[in-house]
């Protein structure tokens, strides 16, 4: 598999940035992870939209789902439909994939994009909200979704070849009840989860990169930092 940055930032973009947004391609599979805004712009650079065969949205937060609103106008003029995997709920915001262009499907089942198969943990966030494990020809690639820390993660995300994580945090300013993960934290399951590598994202653009990457780095030393047009293989 070979992912590719298309956005890191959340829950809002930096000047020149895009909110959380990231190609998964194997063969000729193509997973849109995550469609904040700004995404569509940077994927229609790589690649036409339409060839995408599925997209996944781990919850319904408009930092990851916003590009989807007007990625429909494009397909219905292409007739392009596409599945999306999100989960049912907040129930007014999953409305809005109700047009012609999105077949929903329930996150929380899993299932088989093309060459891909993936599952999904319910992790620790205001709404629902998924990490992803996606598997192709023996190689793991595991996604936390947004999540504070979660006692399963670990285990869902064992062996991954490469663990993208929420890290939005600092030391300093992470505690239990925010919404995200530090990097610190996220290095921890990184850890625990004995990964070969991990890569750090929604990065908040009031908060220094470089000091999450340190305070992840002391405790698993393979993290690099998402970046818009990173790609990674898997
Ligand atoms: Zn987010
Ligand atoms: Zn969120």
């Amino acid at each position: 598999m070979r992912l590719t940055v298309l956005g890191c930032n959340g829950p809002f973009p930096e000047a020149g940035g895009a909110l959380s947004g990231y190609l998964l391609k194997a063969g000729n599979t193509r997973i849109l992870l995550e469609c904040g805004s700004g995404v569509i712009s940077f994927l229609t650079a790589l690649t036409e939209p339409e060839k995408i065969d599925g997209i996944i949205l781990s919850h319904l937060h408009f930092d990851h789902m916003s590009d989807i609103l007007p990625l429909q106008y494009r397909f219905a003029m292409t007739g392009k439909r596409v599945k999306v995997y999100a989960p049912s709920a907040p129930e007014n915001v999953r409305a809005l994939l109700d047009c012609p262009a999105f077949e929903w499907c329930d996150i929380a089942a899993g299932g088989k994009i093309g060459e891909i198969a993936f599952t999904t943990l319910p992790v620790r966030h205001p709404v629902p909200s998924y990490a992803v494990r996606f598997e192709h020809d023996g190689k793991v690639f595991c996604y936390t979704g947004d999540t504070n820390t979660c006692e399963s993660l670990a285990g869902f995300a064992a062996k991954s070849d490469l663990m993208l994580a929420d890290a939005c945090f600092t030391d300093e300013m992470w505690h239990e009840g925010l919404p995200h993960l530090s990097a610190r934290k996220a290095a921890e399951i990184a850890l625990r989860a004995d990964v070969k590598r991990l890569i750090l994202t929604h990065f908040r653009p009031d908060i220094s990169r470089e000091k999450l990457l340190e305070q992840a780095q002391s405790v698993f030393e393979n993290t690099c930092l998402a970046q818009v047009g990173l790609k990674a293989e898997v």
